[in-house]
């Protein structure tokens, strides 16, 4: 390979190296490298001849199928710039991404699950709106101009999760993507031989990033259309996947369901869970080596950087359990003032707005990533919580995700999230937002708080008020909290 290959090029070299070879596996379907590759230059001849352009801006909402993952390859056959869109956001976030990325096209999925997202494109004045749901279009491949010359040209918009502050349009090239996607690979040890699926959705930056990693070994994924326990497992089953990928909840989810069924073993082939995105308590990393008796893997990565760190299966248990792995070669971590900050090949070009861009960046090019950690002598990362989710009490900074971690050891939480209300005295204080667990029985301010002060908890980080809710509002492609609607409701 040049320099600096494009997403297409390894698209190439694979169909030639293992044309026949599965790549995509779905329902009782199966797509091989060979018509992967032909697929998305048939596509890409259909969204030429509707205008599609080298440069051309094209976001797309489409839940995670075959056709979605040919159109994005297609996209980057072109040479067109993509911003994909999660498929279960609605009107107001849609309105926001056509708006701040000016998309010439909008490929939606017509009615999907019951919502008509043709008619929300068209109610939001889309321009370009096509669907691509089943049939995509197509057209003769010798009308295409020749694929991109190189990978360094940004061709991919995604979106953060809209945690702290308005989603904010993340720039990648196929160079940065494929700079992580390859990192990934190799800290997870993966082989021709595994089977991978993802139960995230391909929208989500992790999507492009594991189809990287397809291409460059030659294994094939399980894709969902919709990820959902118990029906997912059968579709492990019937694969034989070694490897799935998945967000924090994802461990959870699976943990949860293997309790059902004491002693029979969810996945008998599972061998790896890899995933980030979010904490994992400590507890979370030995429950699921221990009862779904398969590693994990689990990493740090945001929309700017989908690979920073990633526990390794030669790593210590000690080290899966209470960090989030080592940053791969071509990453370079430092923490100035507490903060992660990061340069190399795998972090974003910056951002759709130039004034985020020049506040991301520090003097020497790191980006500040917002997060807070530490390194250990050994060099492996240790998140302590963001720099947006400090509650600040009497002027003393409290991490909300100390109390949250502490909160998690509760026999009784099932999820438990921390935020700052506002108080006319002392600033700030500690609410503790908490999910039972299904048969646990209520729970009160007193014994929490001697629960965490027998933890350790120092005494002015205990909370002051303790709210007790069926369920925690999320959002986002990994499902994370929104901690300010938390802070609305409870101010
Ligand atoms: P926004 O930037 O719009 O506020 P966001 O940062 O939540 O939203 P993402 O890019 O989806 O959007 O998420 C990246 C963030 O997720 C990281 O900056 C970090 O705070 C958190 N995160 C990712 N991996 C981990 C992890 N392993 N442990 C703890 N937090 C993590
Ligand atoms: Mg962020």
């Amino acid at each position: 390979l040049g320099r600096s290959p494009t997403l297409w090029e390894l698209t190439r070299r694979r169909a030639d190296l293992t044309p026949d070879r599965p790549v995509l596996l779905q329902d009782d379907r199966a797509l091989s490298f060979g018509e992967l590759r032909d697929g998305a230059e048939t596509v890409a001849a259909g969204l030429f001849e509707r205008g599609v352009r080298p440069g051309t801006v094209v976001a797309w909402q489409l839940p995670t199928r075959i056709e979605t993952v040919l159109l994005s390859l297609a996209l980057a056959r072109l040479g067109a710039v993509q911003s994909p869109v999660i498929p279960f956001h609605r009107d107001r976030e849609v309105a926001y991404v056509l708006r701040e990325s000016k998309a010439d096209f909008f490929a939606v999925p017509g009615v999907w699950r019951g919502f008509d997202h043709a008619a929300m494109a068209r109610r939001l004045g889309a321009r370009g709106v096509f669907e691509a749901y089943g049939d995509l279009p197509r057209g003769d491949p010798s009308i295409l101009p020749p694929p991109p010359a190189d990978g360094t040209s940004v061709r991919w918009i995604h979106w953060t999760s809209g945690t702290t502050a308005d989603p904010k349009g993340v720039l990648h090239t196929d160079r940065s993507l494929i700079a992580g996607g390859s990192c990934l690979a190799h800290a997870l040890r993966l082989t021709a031989d595994d089977i991978g699926s993802i139960a995230f959705p391909y929208a989500h930056i992790g999507g492009v990033d594991y189809l990287v990693m397809l291409l460059m070994y030659g294994f094939p994924a399980v894709l969902f259309e919709r990820f959902a326990l118990p029906g997912a497992l059968a579709e492990y089953r019937r694969h034989g996947v070694t490897t799935a990928g998945g967000s924090t909840a994802f461990y959870s989810m699976l943990l949860a369901e293997q309790r059902e069924r004491p002693g029979r073993p969810l996945i008998p082939t599972l061998r790896l869970l890899a995933g980030g995105g979010a904490p994992r308590p400590p507890e979370l990393y030995h429950a699921v080596v221990r009862e779904l008796g398969c590693e994990l893997a689990h990493g740090y990565g945001m929309t700017e950087a989908p690979m920073i760190t990633m526990g390794s299966p030669g790593d210590t248990p000690e080290h899966l359990a209470n960090t989030e792995g080592r940053p791969p070669p071509g990453m370079e971590i430092r923490i100035t003032d507490g903060e992660v900050r990061l340069r190399g090949e795998a972090v974003c070009r910056g951002y759709l707005d130039p004034a985020l861009t020049a506040e991301a960046f520090d003097e020497d090019g790191f980006l500040r990533t917002g997060d807070l950690g530490r390194l250990t002598p050994d060099g492996h990362l240790v998140l302590t919580g963001r720099l947006k989710d400090i509650i600040i009490r009497k002027g003393e900074n409290i991490s909300a995700r100390e109390i949250e971690d502490l909160l998690h050891a509760h026999p009784a939480v099932a999820e438990a999230s921390v935020v700052g209300l506002p108080d006319p005295v002392r600033g700030e204080r500690v609410c503790a937002v908490v999910v039972l667990r299904p048969a646990a029985g209520p729970l009160t301010l007193p014994a929490v708080t001697a629960f965490l002060r027998r933890r350790g908890l120092a005494v002015h980080k205990l909370p002051e008020r303790l709210e007790t809710v069926a369920e925690l509002p999320r959002g986002g492609s990994l499902r994370k909290v929104l901690k300010q609607r938390l802070r609305e409701r409870f101010s």
